[in-house]
């Protein structure tokens, strides 16, 4: 990601006792405020921020008081208040790093509050896989501008010691509105209802392409818009799953958003593709990670970009710089070969049924050489219709004999204690007790189990 130094506007110099608290007065202008502006789209992808643009307007840090803003001393700490700040599109908001006694005022403390500045923002944007912060936040508006400021406190022999590094981000427009993005997450859990997908039973496969059927026959490429360079909304996540219409960040970003959402690792990932600038992603299945465009497979019959490895179409994509690091890599193991393509024996590999796990097996893909680790398969459950599995032909006991064994009784009581204290983690007899058949064995169930055993339910 290219980030343009932030230019300092406003230096405050207040001198006081060091045992008083600091304070900053009426901000002495230094020069214009240099904020980046934004080249607009033109091609299928989304701004690529790279000019410079004067503007001439007054300090906001005159509108803070500096006793009463946000103090941290660290980067990270201040990252995760950034992060709160511009997931919920604050127009601007500043924060105090302590200063430390070392830095007296012939150190060029510009330098200083601009890598804290920088650092905060990379903070904010660490990936910690809530699906609302990380990479959801990196695609989001312009909101690099800023400014930094200064509070000195007098400390012994008339050497002023520096209090606290002030640091005001003030982003220039955001995509969606904190209105917008107030639905999304809503609405994500609303469409991960409607896909059936939230169940453990559904495998990591299954979730991964129900998502994906998903955003490809449903969402299409924004070109009405394409080129209306105050359309912002195009770029979000929010465009994606209400609109229905977006560019690529908007695929991107609502795919690592579901996926997180469900429990499945993923990233965010841009580049360079065909000339312009693209934003897709890399999702974790069984211990790899494979490359995956809805923007670029959307509206196709068949997949083009879907869950590949290195050796494929990507070869030709000039992914930023970040995501071809060395520890980009160790993170995130991408294959050479496509998700379809690993072949060879998977020692110990079996299918899961209705009520019991399966395994992925273990080995080393014939193709490529990569290791293939050993993952366990959640048991499918039962489909009981009219009494009896549509699968599978097992009839369903009556409703609380939870051990089928003909009675309904104590024992069946101690098992739906163990389901809800975690103890049994039988798959078959956690469905007996979802009496609510809500997908999950719950207090509710609880209840309606000693209603059941009081010959009431
Ligand atoms: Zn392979
Ligand atoms: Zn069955």
């Amino acid at each position: 990601m290219k980030r343009l130094l932030l230019i300092l506007t406003a230096m405050v110099v207040a001198a006081f006792p060091i045992n008083a608290s600091a304070a900053w007065g009426k901000p002495a202008r230094l020069g214009p405020t240099l904020n980046r502006s934004l080249e607009p789209d033109r091609t299928p992808g989304f701004l690529e921020p790279d000019s410079l643009m004067l503007e001439a307007d007054a300090s906001p840090l005159a509108n803070y008081n500096y006793d009463e803003l946000p103090r941290f001393d660290n980067a990270a700490e201040a990252g995760r208040y950034w992060a709160e700040c511009v997931r919920d599109r604050l127009p601007d908001f500043a924060m105090v790093i302590e200063g430390h006694g070392e830095h007296e005022n012939e150190v060029r403390w510009q330098d200083v509050a601009n890598e804290y500045y920088n650092d905060i923002i990379d903070e904010g944007l660490r990936h910690t896989g809530e699906p609302d912060k990380g990479d959801y936040l990196r695609q989001i508006g312009d909101t690099y501008g800023g400014m930094l400021s200064c509070a000195f406190v007098k400390g012994e022999a008339g050497k002023r010691l520096i209090d606290g590094y002030i640091i005001s981000y003030e982003p220039g427009f955001y995509y969606s509105s904190a209105e917008q993005e107030a639905q999304v997450g809503g609405l994500v859990e609303e469409l991960i209802d409607e896909l059936g997908i939230r169940s453990p039973r559904i495998s990591p496969y299954e979730k991964i392409s129900a998502v994906y059927d998903w955003l490809c026959e449903n969402v299409t490429y924004d070109y009405e818009n394409l080129y209306d360079d105050t359309y912002y909304v195009k770029h979000s996540a929010y465009a994606a799953i209400k609109d229905r219409t977006c560019v690529c960040s908007g695929y991107a970003l609502l795919f690592y958003r579901m996926m997180l959402t469900l429990g499945i690792d993923c990233r965010y990932i841009t580049g360079y593709v065909a000339g312009g600038y693209h934003a897709w992603n890399i999702v974790n299945l069984y211990g790899e990670y494979f490359l995956l465009d809805a923007t670029w497979d959307a509206g196709a019959v068949n997949y083009e970009y879907y869950l590949l490895g290195t050796n494929s179409a990507y070869a030709d994509r000039d992914f930023d710089d970040e995501f071809t690091s060395d520890s980009f890599k160790k993170a995130y193991n991408v294959p050479l070969c496509a998700y379809s393509v690993h072949a060879g024996e998977r020692i110990g590999a079996a299918d899961p049924d209705c009520a019991h796990s399966g395994r992925t097996g273990g080995g080393e893909c014939s193709v490529c050489g990569a290791v293939l680790e050993d993952f366990e398969l959640s048991a499918k459950g039962h489909r009981f219709e009219n009494g009896v599995c549509t699968v599978c032909q097992r009839t369903e006991p009556p409703r609380g004999d939870l051990n089928d064994d003909g009675e309904i009784n104590i024992s069946d009581g101690v098992i739906m204690q163990r389901i809800l204290a975690g103890l049994d983690q039988n798959v078959e007899t956690s469905d007996f007790a979802d009496f609510d058949k809500n997908g999950q064995t719950n207090v509710a169930d609880g209840i309606l189990m000693q209603q059941i055993l009081a010959g009431l339910g």
